[in-house]
Parts: structure tokens; sequence; C-alpha cells
């Protein structure tokens, strides 16, 4: 038997909250973003899942190329825009669309040879200061653009800082609103926390996070208010159950001390595999669909869960390390990431490649 632990994926879970992003913006077109191997997910696994998406945005020509080679013909944008200039030629081949965020990206489309004018989202920094052309500059590199035989549309395109938090997006998108008034071409503004938290629709709207069943601004609000629904579970079992006396540890640096007599239970899974080290003592978990909390340090193959609220459980018993568990039962992602001083994203993005995945519904 291999080593129990494996991580599903949730395809009809993913189209329902593709369907959310919908009813939160009904008059925008939604990109669904799958960079990062679609959140750790896997692109082929979360296609059949996201097909109803208007398009995929995500970060590099290797996942634009597979994309296309699972016969999706619709729109794939860049987000980061190309690399270098020969990053066009693959833009052209597989007519991707790109975003441009500098001077150099026009400079390298102005030398491009094509036959067929590139989609362009052409980004403004409105405040995050990672990407894009900053207010004042933003209309003399759309009309530099605009010049270029090169390019067919230009959108155009800020990202929020703070859409998920208190100060909000009304800085941002002021500023932004400001400096486009009068630009033609179409607007694209909102990632996921923007869409649910503020509203926020356009003419397109970028869902990564909420796509995957996590809350973009968690713990303010989770998965449950926002009718979201998990779309990866990592399980494993129990391959042995230790009786602790009082004043007996667990683990490595022995951390954690029984003041009683307490059951507990060893998991396959251990950080090796993606579960979070600074997950601490008291991090929820499921075991046998019971919600339970694990005790000691997370150690490379294996964790230890406290087994008090499942006296019945044994060798071989189901665990959730977070996910859909037994029956109806249900672990967030959110609250296991919150516990390690992270966030879901990090969690999902950073599933193990030692993990056997299997799509189901
Ligand atoms: C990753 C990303 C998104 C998606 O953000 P979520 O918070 O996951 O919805 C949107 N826009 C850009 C530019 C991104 O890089």
């Amino acid at each position: 038997m291999p080593r129990p632990i494996e991580a599903l994926i949730h395809a009809t879970a993913l189209a329902a909250n593709l369907a959310r992003a919908r009813a939160a913006a009904p008059d925008a077109r939604v990109w669904a973003v799958v960079k990062a191997n679609a959140y750790g997910h896997g692109i082929e696994r979360v296609f059949e899942g996201l097909r109803g998406a208007d398009g995929f945005a995500l970060l590099d020509l290797a996942e634009g190329e597979r994309v296309r080679s699972l016969g999706w013909r619709g729109p794939v944008l860049l987000l980061e825009g190309c690399f270098e200039p020969r990053d066009l030629e693959s833009c052209s081949r597989l007519n991707l669309w790109h975003v441009v965020h500098c001077a150099e990206q026009i400079d390298w489309l102005a030398a491009h040879k094509t036959h067929q004018p590139h989609r362009v989202f052409l980004k403004m920094n409105s405040g995050m200061n990672r990407l894009g052309f900053r207010p004042a500059a933003f209309r003399p590199a759309w009309a530099r653009l605009n010049a270029l035989p090169q390019v067919d549309e230009i959108a155009l395109m800020t990202h929020f800082s703070d859409a998920d938090g208190e100060r909000g997006i009304a800085r941002q998108a002021a500023a932004f609103d400001a400096a486009t008034r009068d630009l033609p071409g179409e607007r694209c503004l909102a990632n996921s926390a923007a869409v649910l938290r503020h509203g926020l629709g356009n003419d397109w709207v970028r869902a990564g996070i909420l796509c995957y069943g996590s809350a973009p601004d968690f713990p303010a609000h989770d998965i449950h208010h926002w009718g979201l629904q998990p779309t990866m579970t990592l399980r494993s079992r129990l391959i042995a159950v230790q009786q602790l006396q009082a004043g007996d540890t667990v683990g490595y640096g022995s951390s954690y001390t029984a003041s009683a007599p307490q059951r507990i239970g060893i998991v396959a899974c251990g950080y090796a595999d993606g579960y979070p080290r600074h997950c601490g003592t008291d991090t929820p978990v499921l075991v046998d669909g019971v919600r339970t909390g694990t005790v000691g340090r997370v150690s490379m193959d294996m964790l230890a869960v406290d087994l008090t609220p499942v006296p019945a459980c044994g060798i071989g018993s189901e665990v959730t390390l977070w996910g859909r568990g037994p029956g109806d039962t249900l672990l967030a992602i959110d609250d296991v990431a919150r516990a390690g001083g992270t966030i879901g994203y990090e969690l999902m993005c950073a599933l193990a490649p030692r993990v056997p995945v299997s799509a189901i519904d």
C-alpha cells in the first residue's frame, strides 16, 4: 500500500465558486486566474471546472502553452507580460494577450514582426508599486502603444493593494479613473477581494483565490460568508496511536507536554507534504470527521493529533488536514493557514510534489 496521504481536487466546487464570481459581478467577463499551476491544484485538473470562465490568466508561457494544448481557444492573458523580446513570438504563435507594464515592453513590441496585431492590457501603478506606469506616465504609454501597428485593442488595468483590508480600494480606483477618464478600452481592475467585498465589476475581473475556495479577506469573512466551497482536500490516515501519561512530551523539541493521560494519533503527513511547519499545537484537523487539534511540532513526514474527542478511532482512521472530510464535514484551508500565521493561498500553492493528486467531482 502506498503511504496513505493524498490530495483531491473538486471540479464541481471550482465551477460553483466561479459562479459566485459571476453573481457578484454579473456584467463583467471573468478571468479565471490559473497562475502558480492553478494555485497548486494543477492546470489540467482545474480546466474542466473552470472552463466556463471567459479566459485564463496566468504568468508564464509554459502555462499558456498548457492551456492551449487542453483545447482552449478563448482568451489567455499573461499577467506580467513578456520577460524578454522573443516571448512576443510565442504570444503571436499561441495568440496570448499580454500585460504591458513598462517602457521596455513597448520597445520590444515596436520591434516585433507579426502579421496578427496583439491584444494588450496596459497596466497602471495606482499605488501598489510593483508593476505598471504611474498615473502621469500612463497616457503617454497608451499613446505610444496605440500608434504601433503591432497592437490591436488596448485594455486598461490596475491592481489593488488593499482590496481585502481596511484601507480598501477607493484611493487607487480614483487615481485610475482620473488618469483614464477619456481613454477608450475595456477596464480590468478587480481581484477576488475587490469583486466580493466591493462588488467591483468593470469589463473584466480577475478571479483567483475565490475560485479555489478560500476567503480573500479571512478572518474578516470566511468561505461560508462568501458562499465558496473548498476545491482541494488534503487527507491522510493515522499510522500509529500513543497513550501518553501526565508529563510525557511529543515530538521534536518536546514542545508539548501532556498534563493528564491522553491518547494521541500519528498522521502520515508532514512539512515535506506541504503541511506548514509553523502550525503549532491546536491547529484544527478532522479525525473521522471530528474536529480536534494537532499536538507538538510538525515533522517532515508526520504530525500528531489529539484523539480525546474521537475515542473510537485507531490506526487507519481518516484524517482531514484541510478540505472535505467524511460525511458532510469540512475544514476550511483558511483555518489551518491562520494557525500557521499565513494565508490559504500559500498552503494550496505549497502542496508538495510527492503527494498524489486526483481530480474528483
Ligand atoms: C494573482 C493575481 C490576481 C488574483 O488575485 P486573487 O486575490 O487570487 O483573486 C489578480 N490580478 C493579478 C495581477 C494577479 O497577479
